[in-house]
């Protein structure tokens, strides 16, 4: 199944609700960072979330970055998103391990510990507007459905889930997002609340053979229901030499000098795709 994100909007536009399918996203960025299953889950949670973060501001320009850190052993975990379902990330500590929990999975809030979850968002203002929060379970998807009550007064429901195999690839992956629209009709919640119970998870879903699709349909079945779009969504890295070179000038002309005269060349590193960018001395020299 490619990966793709759908829209939908339920209960006379009281609800909007996304699902996602990412198995090959995640893969992605597993393979790129080699991390270890609790990290490919922890930074495939985000990656599919902020997949859908990008959607969400609807406008092609708007960029979103969401990073959560904390004090366990992954450090954390960071993604930025475009309003095509394009999508980038790390994790900060890619090999970090920690036991599974006691239920045999992936205890991702143990390896992410305590910290803040900042979420960054370029709507083409002069200032980026910024949330900050501490972080409820380092879960990813708890944080964030924080976030969208907390900073944006947005209730929402968000699952994510990332299914790994022993052989560290990615089996199945995706999410998904329902929130409830200002003016909502209070009873709406608790018939909604009634539904996500019923509900198993997506990586079962999946599992099953299921897509994003039906996954709306089980959950907004009874609310009158319209998917409104259908999104590919895909991870990529938009780096390149130029950028990278821009991103030196910028450290300023001291620092770029110091650095012709200790190293006498530059190696970048993107975080995002891993990609290599080598600078001789002859390019520093054309900088300075
Ligand atoms: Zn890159």
């Amino acid at each position: 199944m490619t990966d793709y994100c759908i829209r939908a909007t339920a209960a006379s536009g009281q609800i909007r609700a996304f699902a996602a399918s990412s198995a090959g996203l995640v893969n992605h960025a597993a393979h790129t960072h080699s991390t270890t299953p609790v990290a490919t889950a922890a930074l495939g949670r985000l990656l599919t979330a902020a997949s859908i973060m990008g959607l969400m501001a609807g406008n092609d320009e708007d960029l979103i970055t969401v990073s959560i850190r904390g004090d366990g052993v992954l450090g954390g975990v960071l993604a930025t998103a475009d309003g095509r379902g394009r999508v980038k990330g790390y994790a900060h500590n890619p090999t970090a391990d920690v036991p599974n929990k006691p239920n045999g999975k992936l205890d991702v809030g143990g390896a992410i510990g305590a910290g803040v979850i900042t979420v960054v968002k370029d709507v083409g203002l002069k200032e980026p507007y910024v949330g900050k929060l501490e972080l409820v379970s380092g879960e990813i998807a708890e944080d964030i459905a924080s976030y969208f009550l907390l900073s944006e007064q947005t209730p929402s429901v968000l699952a994510l889930g990332v299914l790994v195999e022993q052989d560290y690839s990615v089996k199945h992956a995706g999410g998904y997002l329902i929130q409830l629209m200002p003016g909502h009709d209070d009873n709406l919640i608790l018939d909604l609340e009634e539904k996500i119970l019923e509900f198993s998870s997506v990586t079962e879903f999946y599992s099953a053979g299921k897509t994003p699709e039906d996954v709306l349909e089980a959950l907004l079945g009874d609310f009158g229901y319209e998917i409104t779009e259908r999104v590919p969504i895909e991870y990529y890295c938009n780096c390149d030499k130029e950028r990278v070179k821009g991103a030196i000038v910028s450290l300023g002309r001291t620092e770029l000098a110091q650095i012709i005269a200790e190293d006498g060349q530059a190696e970048v590193n993107c975080h995002f795709c891993n990609t290599q960018y080598h600078f001789d001395k002859a390019e520093l020299m054309g900088m300075l």
